[in-house]
């Protein structure tokens, strides 16, 4: 069966991995309650889903603790959700994330709980902090399909904000609506340009776009004979070089995980400490393969 063993493919093929290197990026999942249910959300957030319970601050800290003491140059503090502003210690944590001298990411939707704090926020240290806003489309009513009703316009208020006092702003969308990327970065200048905000989307950084892929399609497994034929490194896949803080329910701890894309896979935990989870990861998950290598291409 595939992805099953965790060296070895289906027909016996050793199977790739990546080595850990340097840290870079510590991401922090604050927990999957969001205020949306959006269609095909990654994570399957909801107002309900809380299978990734509310991080705090002592939490946050422990860790953050972890990478002083080990002297580990961190290049990047990312924070994700569900929506981030839902947990009542993420002002605290953004507050001493954004203090490291690190850039700092934060992904929003931009919606009612990010303007709930705004009096938190308004006074932080701006110069390397980044919202990243999820916007579906440039288009009402296609950005309320996927996001779901009065969706949009509570989103437009949070950039506006945003862009009022100063923030860095990002944004993301993706390409699932039979337009080219070509066609979604020309409707977002449009966007832009509406809405004054100063955002360059020629920019892969400052618009990102993701292709929607069919998580239940079936996708080969990725042999160490993979990178070569594909042309593709190791150390360039996110496990490289990037951790996940997560807080399961139910758990005393939270765990450190390979990656932002597999917060339930318990293969995937890497246990409690980072100096731990900087180990070998195999990539035996369909999304290794889906996500990371192939991206659309084929390696058979
Ligand atoms: S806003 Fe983000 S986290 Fe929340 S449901 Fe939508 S995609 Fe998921
Ligand atoms: S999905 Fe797999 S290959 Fe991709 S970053 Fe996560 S663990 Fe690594």
């Amino acid at each position: 069966m595939k992805f099953s063993n965790l060296t070895l493919t289906a027909n016996g093929k050793a199977r790739a991995f990546v080595e850990a290197k340097k840290l870079k990026t510590l991401w922090f999942n604050t927990g999957t309650l969001c205020n949306l249910t959006c269609k095909n959300c990654y994570i399957e957030s909801s107002p309900t889903n809380d299978r990734l319970s509310y991080l705090s601050f002592d939490e946050y800290l422990k860790f953050m603790n972890e990478v002083k003491e080990n002297g580990l140059k961190l290049l990047e503090i990312g924070f994700t959700g569900g929506e981030p502003f839902l947990n009542k210690d993420f002002p605290n944590m953004l507050n001493h994330s954004v203090q490291q001298g690190v850039e700092v990411l934060v992904l929003t939707n931009a919606m009612k709980p990010m303007l709930n704090n705004r009096s938190k926020i308004i006074n932080l240290n701006k110069d390397k902090l980044t919202f990243r806003v999820s916007i579906d489309h440039v288009d009402q009513k296609k950005h309320e399909k996927i996001r779901g009703q009065n969706s949009y316009k509570p989103m437009i208020e949070g950039i506006k904000w945003l862009r009022d006092n100063n923030f860095k702003m990002s944004l993301a969308t993706r390409l699932m609506w039979g337009e080219s990327e070509e066609h979604t970065r020309k409707a977002f200048k449009g966007f832009t340009l509406k809405h004054e905000l100063p955002i360059d989307v020629s920019s892969k950084k400052d618009l990102v776009t993701f292709a929607e892929m069919d998580i239940k399609k079936d996708t080969p497994e990725i042999t160490t004979e993979c990178w070569t034929i594909l042309n593709k490194k190791p150390e360039n896949v996110m496990c490289s070089s990037s951790r996940m803080i997560v807080k399961k329910k139910g758990k005393e701890k939270p765990s450190v995980i390979a990656c932002t894309l597999l917060p339930y896979d318990e293969a995937f935990d890497l246990g409690q400490t980072l100096k731990e989870s900087m180990q070998r990861i195999y990539l035996n998950h369909p999304h290794c393969s889906k996500f990371c290598v192939l991206g659309g291409s084929s390696c058979s």
